[in-house]
């Protein structure tokens, strides 16, 4: 069983000057057998350092990692049944295909030349490569190096696989395809994963779940769906989903939430979830903001003036302004088929039950 735990694991490094950078500050997380569980956040967060400590590149300055239940902590890379891929592929450039991938087996292993074929075919199978064989990275395209990089890590078969940004020199088409080859892949190997990028997009499509570290702190670990309908914080609110959820400062007043631009009335359970906090952010989504033609706005519904424009497909984001004060405008999403131009007065509704409510001194979501 590869159940692969971090026990309030911490990695402090030492600066130039002799002053300590936390860069991984207790972070406990338990990931399942055979589970893809993605560590996203911010760059300098501390992903990479969590996973080279889950591999062995780096020491650990407390805590424990244990993989099947035993630790694994003060031992060698080489002797963890681990295998890491990179955002570089680092293939060896006078070797086939063939040879890149099972040059790490005939090191490292007893294995009889009959296996090691036999997993290079199978990984080259699963990978889609199997015409790539005989060719060197020199003949390959990037996509298919990654494949490579991908197939070296397979024919190890680990019990976990660990990869750091993987996909970051692909093109954007690319690394669409290769993301839900990767699931396809995984899910086939039902290998334990831990898969490391500063994209949200990316893991929200590919974790089971996903960890969202910020500072060095896990800020909230769940599903991709947990993340962004319940974020534990208004760090992970913001920084899943895109456009980023819109934040606005408030006072409570009775069952009013005071804003500088408008006020909120509170629903009976929102006012509850309050109750003890002074000031608090509330939060909008810009895709749960109902756009509608001008008009008495009703409830928690505000005259606004558009701004801004931005096409994105399928849909647009539109840039308001309330009414009263139009600078520092909030963003909705709004179908592409309706047409908005700037200037124009438009009503936008914040509809209850996808406001969220944060503690404005600490950022935890009040629930
Ligand atoms: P990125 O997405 O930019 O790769 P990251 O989330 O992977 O960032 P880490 O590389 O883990 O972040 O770095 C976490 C923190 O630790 C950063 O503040 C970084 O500067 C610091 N750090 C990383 N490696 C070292 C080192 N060898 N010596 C000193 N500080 C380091």
């Amino acid at each position: 069983m590869a159940r692969l735990e971090l026990d309030d694991v911490r990695k402090v490094f030492t600066d130039d000057d002799g002053s300590d950078i936390v860069a991984v500050d207790d972070v406990t997380v338990d990931i399942a057998d055979g589970e893809f569980l993605v560590l996203v956040g911010p760059s300098g967060c501390g992903k990479s350092t969590t996973l080279r400590m889950i591999a062995g590149l780096e020491t650990v300055s407390g805590g424990d990692i244990r993989l099947g239940g035993r630790s694994i902590v003060g031992q060698k890379p080489q002797d963890r049944d681990i295998a890491m891929v990179f955002q570089s592929y680092a293939l060896y450039p006078h070797m086939t295909t063939r040879e890149n991938m099972s040059f790490g087996l005939e090191e490292s292993t007893d294995l009889p030349d009959s296996e090691i074929a036999e997993r290079v075919e199978n990984a080259a199978e699963l990978l889609n490569i199997p015409e790539l064989l005989d060719r060197k990275p020199g003949e390959l395209s990037g996509g298919q190096q990654q494949r490579v990089a991908l197939g070296r890590a397979i024919v190890r078969e680990p019990e976990v696989f660990l990869m750091d940004e993987p996909l970051s020199n692909l093109d954007a088409k690319l690394r669409s395809q290769m993301r839900t080859e990767l699931q396809r892949i995984q899910e086939d190997l039902d290998t334990t994963t831990v898969y490391v990028t500063h994209d949200q997009t990316e893991a929200m499509t590919m974790g089971d779940r996903i960890a969202v570290l910020d500072g060095g702190e896990l800020q909230q670990a769940g599903t991709p769906l947990e993340c962004y309908h319940r974020p534990a914080n208004k760090f992970v609110a913001g920084f899943i989903g895109e456009p980023a959820m819109n934040f606005f400062d408030a006072t409570v007043d009775g069952d009013t939430l005071v804003a500088d631009r408008f006020e909120y009335r509170l629903t009976a359970e929102q006012r509850e979830a309050v109750a003890d906090a002074g000031s608090v952010t509330l939060g909008i989504r810009p895709e749960d903001i109902e756009v509608v033609a001008g008009g008495d706005p009703g409830d928690n519904a505000f005259t606004t003036v558009v701004d801004v424009v931005e096409p994105m497909g399928n849909e647009n984001a539109v840039y308001l302004g309330f009414e009263s004060d139009p600078s520092d405008p909030f963003v909705a999403t709004v179908g592409g088929m309706r047409r908005l131009d700037a200037d124009e007065q438009v009503v936008a509704r914040f509809p209850e039950e996808a406001v969220h409510l944060f503690d404005a001194a600490t950022g935890e979501a009040l629930h």
